[in-house]
Formats: C-alpha cells, sequence, structure tokens
C-alpha cells in the first residue's frame, strides 16, 4: 500500500544525501574530532564544515552555533544555561502553546520557587504583544517564546519580540525547531539571543540539534564534562550526525524557495478542498502568519483518533491534536489555550507536508478523508445529538466539560 506521510512536524525523511554525506563517519573516517593525531584532524574539518553550514541557514557566525543531541537540549540547555547565568533573577517568561521540551521546563522551573508568566494567545493562536510588554519587569531572567507552533504552524513575531527584550536587557530564547528549514531566519536581522533547532525536523536524523548563541550572550554548559563545542558541551561530538545536519542545512537554504511556494500551495489546496468537502470542518490558527507546510483541521463531533486509524488504514499518516491519557481524549494544551471548542478540539488533525510531497499524495487524502469522517459521523452520538438539535449535555457530563468550552 502506499504511504503517504503528511506528518512531517513530527519527524522528517532523512533526505537521501544526508545518508550519503553521513556514511564514511561509520566506517572509514571515525576518528575523534578532539584527537591530536592526523586522522582525527581530517574528522574535525568535516564538523567544522558542518558548522558553517548550519550558521549559513541562519546568517550567523559559526562561532555562534553549538551542536546538541536534539531540540529538547537545545531548549533545555538555553534556559538553564541562562538562568544560571543570572542567579539573582527569579522571573521566567514563556507562552502557553510552547512545545513540552520549554513548557515543562517552565513547570519545573515553578515548582523549584522561579515566578514563572505563561502567555496566552487568541483564538487564531497569537500572541498578545501588549501583554507580553508588560510581563517584563527588572527580575525577568529569561523570555523563551517560540518561532512557529508545531500543532497549528502559527508564526510568532520573534523579530519584535526580540527587539523589545533587546531594549530591556533581557535575554530571549526562541524554539525555532519548526521554523528552522521551512522559512527564511536571519541572525543579522532577528536579534534574537538563543535559537534551538532540530535536524530531524529538516531531513536530518534524529538524535541533533544546534543552539545558536548569539555572540556575547552569558551563557553557563547544560552539559558539564570535556572541552568540546568550545567548552560549551561536554560530550565527544556525534560526528555521522553533525555532518548531516551541516548537510540538511545546506539543502534546506536550497529548497527554501520551493517550500515556500510548491509545499504551500500543496498545502492550501488540501486544506481548501477538505473544508470545502467535509461540513463542519474548520481551520486551527492564523490563516496567513503560518508556516508554509502545516494546517491544523477541527471535523466537529468526531474524535481525532478514530480519524487517525481510518486513515492509517488507507496509509495516510498525520496527527491528532489531542493525546490519550487515561481513558479520556485530553484536547492538546496548544488548542485549549486557543479556546477550541471541545467539540472540534477533539477532532482536530494536523497535516504537515515536505517537499518530499506530491500532488498525487494531496488527491489521495482529499479522496479518502471525507468518506471517513461520514462514516464515523454515521455512528457517532455526537453528530447523530447535533443533527438532532440537542444540546451535548448528557455526553459532556462525561468529564470533557471540565475545560469550559461550551458549544
Ligand atoms: N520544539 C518543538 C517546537 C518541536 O516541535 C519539537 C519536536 O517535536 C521539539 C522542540 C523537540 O525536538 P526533539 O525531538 O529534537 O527533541
Amino acid at each position: 500500500m502506499r504511504t503517504v506521510y503528511l506528518d512531517n512536524n513530527a519527524t522528517t525523511r532523512t533526505a537521501p544525501e544526508v545518508v550519503e554525506a553521513m556514511l564514511p563517519f561509520f566506517s572509514d573516517s571515525y576518528g575523534n574530532p578532539s584527537s591530536m593525531h592526523s586522522f582525527g584532524g581530517k574528522v574535525a574539518r568535516h564538523v567544522r564544515e558542518a558548522r558553517e553550514r548550519v550558521a549559513a541557514l541562519l546568517n550567523a557566525d559559526p562561532a555562534e552555533i553549538l551542536f546538541t543531541s536534539c531540540g529538547t537540549e537545545s531548549d533545555n540547555a538555553a534556559i538553564m544555561g541562562t538562568l544560571q547565568s543570572y542567579p539573582d533573577k527569579r522571573h521566567f517568561i514563556m507562552s502557553r502553546v510552547e512545545h513540552p521540551a520549554v513548557l515543562n521546563v517552565g513547570h519545573h522551573l515553578r515548582a523549584r520557587g522561579y515566578r514563572v508568566t505563561e502567555l496566552g494567545v487568541d483564538g487564531e493562536g497569537r500572541l498578545d504583544l501588549e501583554e507580553f510588554r508588560n510581563a517584563l519587569d527588572d527580575d525577568t531572567a529569561l523570555v523563551s517564546i517560540m518561532a512557529a507552533n508545531n500543532e497549528t504552524g502559527v508564526l510568532f513575531p520573534i523579530e519584535t519580540i526580540a527587539r523589545l527584550t533587546r531594549e530591556r536587557g533581557i535575554p530571549f530564547h526562541s524554539d525555532a525547531v519548526q521554523a528552522v528549514g521551512k522559512i527564511p531566519l536571519d541572525m543579522k536581522k532577528i536579534p534574537v539571543d538563543m535559537l534551538s533547532l532540530s535536524g530531524h525536523k529538516l531531513h536530518a536524523p534524529k538524535g541533533i540539534g544546534a543552539l545558536y548563541i548569539r555572540k556575547g550572550t552569558r551563557f553557563t554548559p547544560f552539559l558539564v564534562g570535556g572541552h568540546q563545542e568550545a567548552g560549551k558541551r561536554g560530550g565527544t561530538e556525534n560526528v555521522p550526525a553533525i555532518v548531516a545536519l551541516g548537510k540538511a542545512a545546506e539543502l534546506a537554504l536550497h529548497h527554501m524557495g520551493e517550500e515556500n511556494g510548491r509545499v504551500r500551495a500543496l498545502r492550501d489546496r488540501l486544506e481548501r478542498e477538505l473544508l470545502r468537502r467535509i461540513p463542519n470542518s474548520l481551520r486551527n490558527g492564523s490563516e496567513q502568519e503560518r508556516l508554509p507546510n502545516t494546517t491544523s483541521i477541527s471535523f466537529e463531533y468526531v474524535e481525532g483518533e478514530s480519524i487517525l486509524l481510518m486513515m492509517d488504514a488507507e496509509g495516510i499518516c498525520a496527527s491528532s491534536g489531542s493525546a490519550c491519557t487515561s481513558g479520556s481524549l485530553e484536547p492538546s494544551h496548544v488548542l485549549r489555550a486557543m479556546g477550541v471548542p471541545f467539540t472540534a478540539a477533539h477532532g482536530s488533525i494536523r497535516f504537515s507536508l515536505s517537499v518530499y510531497n506530491t500532488d498525487e499524495d494531496v488527491d489521495h487524502v482529499i479522496a479518502k478523508l471525507p468518506p471517513i469522517i461520514q462514516r464515523i459521523r454515521d455512528i457517532s452520538p455526537f453528530w447523530k445529538d447535533y443533527k438532532a438539535g440537542k444540546p451535548l449535555s448528557a455526553l459532556l457530563a462525561g468529564g470533557a466539560g471540565d475545560h469550559g468550552h461550551s458549544h
């Protein structure tokens, strides 16, 4: 059966060129880049080249790129490293829709006595800049706001945020794991202090990430050990993965135009046709300020998990905006923060495309999904009640009403 992979915000295919580039570092070129001999030195040259390539993608200086093991490590290193550098400041600001790699660090900090401000978003998933400005104070050690949301693709105004924090002399970190490689990010134009990225979201393998640290930013190492990474992160370098990330960054520079042209057009057609063909469907998040590859669509009165299972049977891979925990389907924190009604949040599906997707992939989903939704609705008590014009009270009493959403 053909696989239609539309879950690229979860992870991407490793590009064949990337696999090819990393292979020699598993076999002949296995030296340690820190070694004094030329066998290791040859490997160090490739690490250097990879650093240059990642820097080029961000228009940064290679010395500003720190290789890490993943996006989660980059986020943790940025936040914990900065807070350690400013031990007297006890206030941390983030948004309510951050990825758990930031959100749960914030919650952990709150449990350790930090004052943590979680900024809300509007119904379109956008931040209120006035609320943000008011949250900054003299005790603020760090602001961490994502560049693009992983569920909705909504973009945050990180250039403006960076200018506002800079005016106040407050460090600013941005989790750009979903943005890097999809939209241009120029560190000469965006005065952010730190920015996280992850290889497996841009066609490099899993287990490699990077953190951009602007020259002059105070940073205390998160992984304490050897002198690798200019003393900013201990641990022998993951050379094959670093080389892979360098190659993926180089490819991303070439693919950026296609991502914002062909991929965006594919995404737009998919979204337009699904919204047109399926009654009671709606897009989550701002239409304009969005990554080119992502759409989050809610199909009212159906459960996302049922949709995923039935799409899976047709070879379609996507994600839902809810997680099955303790028997009840909890809508994601992102959709809850946006105030998406529970009847819609439960049936939300994220489709995320990449340069490997084709017109045929989109045709397949457009053909298969409408009858799937209809079949689920035919057996859904939610849908029957809705069609009969009845209130949902009986079904909501089962716990879903907790979220305060009504329809
Ligand atoms: N931040 C965002 C916005 C993400 O989407 C992800 C991955 O889903 C991460 C951080 C974590 O990246 P990694 O899987 O490399 O740890």
